[in-house]
């Protein structure tokens, strides 16, 4: 028992630096980055965040950050939670090449991906984000400002709010190098706004909270889960063979839809027999949701999600 314990525990050594999880610190202690940025396919890399709720001890980088190195100039996704993430991230792009970022993509308005907006404005760098994204920081970017200064304490130091200096509605093509690069909103999934990068040639798509996999998907007051089904739709028919999300490692669509869509018509199918059965709220916490139990942020996500589904189809 003792042997098998150990051998486990000597294996979860050897794999550690690939998964991230709740119950990993952090994987590179010289970097405010969660993660040093690993290349996925030749020249999109990504630096895979904590699979946690944001913290001191991940900076706030519990999302994903990624850039495209195009040949003619480097397009990076998110912002980053913070002004010293998003300079830690120069770092690494400036390690890797010496173009220099042309264009910053914020995925929606959340504060990981506008809060760091900030220092790249200040290195004159564009920024992109979807009209929606971009109306929605404009409200509420003193409380995600905050928020991220609670848990972020001195490491927030020198973040200032800076939203998108261009927005777009349905779709935007970048003609950049090596690359075609098409920003596209397929409508509602998480929150306002959410967008999604589709590199046509490499079949990959950086699909922001589109698509989850490793931590459970949170549903927020504002989010329309019939509307995220039917923007799943079409995502579907990008048919990519490779899956960079807003959260977790590279994958492909069996995970995410597994992860995605299938929790999503799973919980919306136990509230409507709930519904059925004339139940009210009270019991809509505590519908059964173990199939996903093992996912992060499980613990803090899955009651309220629950909540949520049941207080939208209500009226649905
Ligand atoms: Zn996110």
């Amino acid at each position: 028992m003792r042997f098998q314990v150990l051998a486990a525990a000597l294996m979860f050594a050897v794999v550690s630096p690939a998964v991230a999880s709740e119950d990993i610190p952090d994987q590179y202690p010289q970097s405010v980055l969660y993660a040093k940025p690993v290349e996925v396919i030749p020249y999109v890399w990504s630096a895979i965040g904590a699979t946690a709720p944001p913290g001191y001890d991940n900076s706030g980088h519990n999302n994903n950050l990624s850039f495209i190195v195009t040949g003619e100039g480097v397009i990076v996704i998110n912002g980053g939670a913070c002004t010293q993430l998003a300079k830690a991230l120069h770092e690494e792009i400036k390690q890797v090449t010496d173009e220099p970022v042309k264009l910053v993509i914020n995925e929606n308005s959340q504060g990981h991906a506008m809060l760091g907006n900030g220092y790249w404005a200040e290195q004159q760098v564009p920024i992109l984000a979807h009209v929606e994204a971009a109306a929605e920081f404009e409200d509420r970017s003193p409380q995600i400002l905050a928020q991220m200064e609670t848990y972020n304490k001195d490491k927030a130091a020198g973040t200032v709010l800076q939203g998108p200096s261009e927005t777009f509605e349905d779709e935007k093509v970048i003609e950049m190098g090596r690359f075609r690069i098409e920003v596209k909103n397929f409508g509602p999934a998480h929150s306002p706004g959410d967008i999604l990068v589709w590199l046509p040639e490499q079949s990959l798509v950086i699909s922001g909270d589109m698509a989850f996999h490793e931590r459970l998907l949170p549903i927020f007051d504002d989010t329309d889960t019939a509307g995220w089904l039917e923007s799943w739709e079409s995502f579907e028919a990008l048919q990519a063979t490779y899956v960079i999300p807003g959260h977790g490692h590279p994958t492909n669509m069996d995970q995410v839809r597994r992860y995605t869509k299938d929790y999503l018509v799973y919980l919306r199918g136990q509230i409507a027999t709930l519904l059925e059965e004339g139940k009210g709220l009270e019991d809509a916490f505590y519908v059964d949701q173990s199939p996903y139990a093992h996912l992060d942020t499980f613990e803090q996500l899955a009651k309220r999600n629950a909540g949520r589904v049941f207080e939208q189809m209500e009226f649905e």
